[in-house]
Parts: structure tokens; sequence; C-alpha cells
């Protein structure tokens, strides 16, 4: 199947997309890498009459090192996070998580913005950015806002993202010494979405965690972090029994739901066994 007939445009800068995307309304849609979009289109599920092209916004690009955060334009793709110096000394569990994501054609081209924007729940970046406190950094109509991964996503494909507002950038704190992550997920085949998978990092000192953030991908509607089996670890020596505590709490307070391949049992199994090897891991 072809896409409907729309309008193209291509602005230079974030004004220009912000007034184009005011005046045509609910009729536009954003297209960055065009690796989510441009299958919608052609399968009619979306027939937008204008598509706004923001790959020219410099506003949008670029992996900078500002203080004590990092900030990742929106437009920047899987492949330059793979790839940067910069998130493989600042942000580690980003670069771990780059080759989960399909091929390196797509990571070629899909961005970073389009994938959290999307909110897709078993997509890699919005677990990511969950467990690493990231901060949204949105234009509207209204000007620029700020909001944390934890209130941005809303639900199923649905973020705090009004139809008028470009997601500009993000910021994420730098990876302390003594930080220490793990990112692992289970899927059929290599580049494959996963059927479920977790996204974790705590501070490590000796053979206790503290700061624990476990983020569970592909199990709900959205990534959810599970917060009862981090108070079971946070400050506690890592041991089997500990262990076995913390991965019957996961297991009881995330409520997995079925894809059209995978149980929701089989989910809830795969969210223990996901968080005990991430916990074995992390205090190796
Ligand atoms: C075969 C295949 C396999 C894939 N496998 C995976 C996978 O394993 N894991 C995974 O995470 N992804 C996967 N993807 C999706 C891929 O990562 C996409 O690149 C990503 O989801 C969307 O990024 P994009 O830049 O292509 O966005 P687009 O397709 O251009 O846009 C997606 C949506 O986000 C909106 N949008 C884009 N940028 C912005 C912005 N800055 N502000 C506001 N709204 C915006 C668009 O309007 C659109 O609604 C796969 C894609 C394909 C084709």
């Amino acid at each position: 199947m072809k896409a409907a007939a729309f309008d193209y445009v291509k602005p230079k800068a974030l004004p220009e997309a912000l007034s184009l995307l005011a005046e045509a309304g609910e009729d536009a849609r954003l297209i960055a890498g065009g690796q989510t979009l441009l299958a919608t289109l052609n399968m009619r599920l979306s027939e937008p009459s204008i598509l706004i092209d923001i790959t020219d916004i410099s506003e949008l690009k670029g992996i900078a090192l500002l203080g004590d955060h990092l900030r990742i334009g929106a437009l920047v793709t899987h492949t330059e996070i793979e790839d940067s110096e910069l998130i493989a000394k600042h942000a580690p569990l980003l670069k771990a998580a780059a080759p989960h994501i399909a091929h390196r054609a797509i990571r070629n081209l899909g961005t970073w913005g389009g994938s959290l924007a999307y909110g897709d729940p078993a997509a890699e970046w919005p677990a990511c950015s969950l467990t690493l406190d990231t901060v949204m950094i949105i234009h509207g109509p209204a000007g620029e806002r700020r909001i944390s991964a934890q209130d941005f996503f809303i639900d199923l494909y649905t973020t705090s993202l009004e139809p008028d507002d470009i997601l500009v950038a993000t910021e994420i704190p730098i990876a302390s010494s003594n930080q220490v992550f793990y990112f692992h997920e289970l899927a059929r085949r290599h580049g494959d979405y996963a059927v479920a998978g977790l996204a974790a990092v705590a501070k490590k000192q000796g053979d206790v965690l503290t700061d624990c953030a476990f983020t569970f991908f592909s199990v709900g509607a959205t990534p959810v972090m599970a917060s009862q089996a981090q108070d079971i670890v946070n400050g506690q020596v890592v041991n089997p029994d500990l262990i076995a505590r913390a991965v019957s709490a996961a297991r009881s307070e995330i409520e997995a739901i079925a894809d059209i391949t995978n149980s929701a049992e089989a989910k809830q199994h795969l969210i223990g066994v996901l968080l005990e090897r991430g916990l074995k891991h992390m205090v190796a």
C-alpha cells in the first residue's frame, strides 16, 4: 500500500517549524528519521495532510557535555549514540543498549527524539531515559518546558507531548565513577523487538548497591520501574536471599501485558530472570 497524498515542508529553524505546526494543528506530522512514521503512512494508519521535516534544524542536533549532564539533541541518530565517545564515557548504558535497536541501516536514520516521542513500550530509549533520570526539553507555542522522563511516558504510544510541541533535546546526568549498569533484552533474534528487557543502574560499594533504578520494557503499556524491588536492594548487601526477595517483588509489582506472540505469564517470568542476572552482574 502507498501513503495518502500529503504536502511536505522542510523548515530551517525551530521557530518556523513551530509556527507551521501551530498553523496545521492535528493535520500535521513531524518527520525525523522516518523509520516509524513512513511505515504507518504506508499502512494508512496515519494520514496527515502535511509532513514537517525537521532534519535541517540545527538546535535539534548534537551531543554535548554541559557541566554535570549530557545534552542529546532530538535528531541524534541511534548510530551516533552507539559511536559517541561522550556517550561511552558518561552514559555507558546507552552505548550498551544501542546495538539492540533494529539493524545498522535503521539505526543510521532513526533518531533518539523520534523514539522517545513515539513512546513505544518495547523500545530501548524510553526505558533507558527513565533509568537515567532524563529531562525532556520541549518547545511549544508557550515556549520551553522541561518534563522528567517519569512524567513523560503516559500510556501506550502516548507521551505528554502536545500535537504542537517539538521535543528539542534531553539532558542526562553524567554517570559517577561508582555507577554500575546492566542492559539486557531477551529477543527471538538480534534486532527484533524484545520479549522483555531491563535497563538498570546503581551505585556500587563492595556488595552493596544504592540509588538503584531498574526499568523494564516490553512488559507493559509504558516502560516501568520496579520501585519495590529497588527499595529492597537499596543499601543492602546483595546476596541470594536479597536477590530472591527483589525478584519476587518485581514480579508482583509489575503487571505484565501479553503481546501477539508472548503471554503475560512468560513476560512476568522473564522480569525475574532479567533482574536476577542484572543484580549478579552489577555486584560482580
Ligand atoms: C524494521 C524496523 C525495526 C525496528 N526495531 C526497533 C527496535 O528494536 N527498537 C526500537 O526502539 N526501535 C525500533 N525501530 C524503530 C526505530 O528505532 C525508529 O527510528 C524510532 O522509533 C523513531 O525514530 P525516527 O527518527 O525514525 O522517527 P519518525 O519515524 O520520523 O517519527 C516517529 C514519531 O515521532 C514523532 N517525532 C519525531 N521526532 C520528533 C520530535 N523531535 N518531537 C516531537 N515528535 C517527534 C513523529 O511525528 C512520529 O509521530 C525499528 C524500525 C524498523 C523499521
